[in-house]
């Protein structure tokens, strides 16, 4: 099956984070809102049946089934190393952004069946109304360098990237200035399901210039 160039809005796809060795790790079902040249908008409402790290029944670490929580817009950039998480979250009967998510991460890639990415560790937590933010795991992820499982060459990059993100924030720049706080989602669309793929298509090929783990244990 050829890989999409492009999704259109409404369709369900599934987007995945890999391991390093190319094999799926966490997955979530989405439904497309945007896929442009500039920015894929995907949409998971609350509720959705996504993959998450747990305890399997053999007792080992393994992939399972949990429950979304929140309605989230996911918002990532061709080439870009981030993407943005718009937070809803329902009080007192009214639906408000509660807060955005910036979560480092490899250039998204595209699938078959949607989308693989990979996490980062480093985030930052932005208030709704970008009065202020915060980074998140930040010792984690120095913890990763000094480790040695992430190079400094790729620690320094991924710092520099995530500082122009918070300068976006501070300018109140695009994309937090094009009105996605207000998006609501298509009262129609039916909750996204993960495709019976998720874990058996057959990953993209990493470029190994792109994968940013440079563990030096292997
Ligand atoms: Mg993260």
């Amino acid at each position: 099956m050829p890989i999409p160039t492009h999704w259109q809005p409404g369709d369900c796809v599934t987007l995945r984070y890999l391991t390093r060795d190319g094999r799926p790790g966490m997955a979530w079902p989405f439904t497309v809102v945007a896929d442009t040249d500039d920015v894929v908008a995907l949409f998971i409402p609350a509720g959705s049946t996504y993959k998450r790290w747990g305890t399997g029944s053999d007792g080992k670490r393994a992939l399972v089934d949990g429950a979304w929580r929140d309605d989230v817009l996911r918002l990532m950039f061709p080439g870009c190393g981030y993407s943005i998480w718009l937070f809803w979250r329902i009080v007192d009967g009214v639906r408000g952004l509660a807060y955005y998510y910036v979560n480092m991460e490899e250039p998204f890639r595209r699938s078959e069946i949607g989308f693989d990415t990979n996490d980062h560790m480093l985030d930052i937590v932005v208030e709704a109304d970008l009065s202020a933010w915060r980074w998140k795991d930040a010792e984690e992820f120095e913890a990763r360098v000094t480790g040695g499982i992430y190079g400094a060459e790729f620690a320094q990059e991924l710092r520099a990237e995530a500082e122009t993100v918070a300068a976006l924030i501070e300018r109140r720049a695009s994309p937090f200035c094009d009105g996605w706080d207000t998006w609501m989602p298509n009262p129609a669309w039916a909750t996204p399901c993960l495709s019976e793929q998720w874990d058996t298509a057959i990953p993209v090929t990493w470029p190994r210039a792109a994968w940013a783990y440079r563990d030096t244990s292997r």
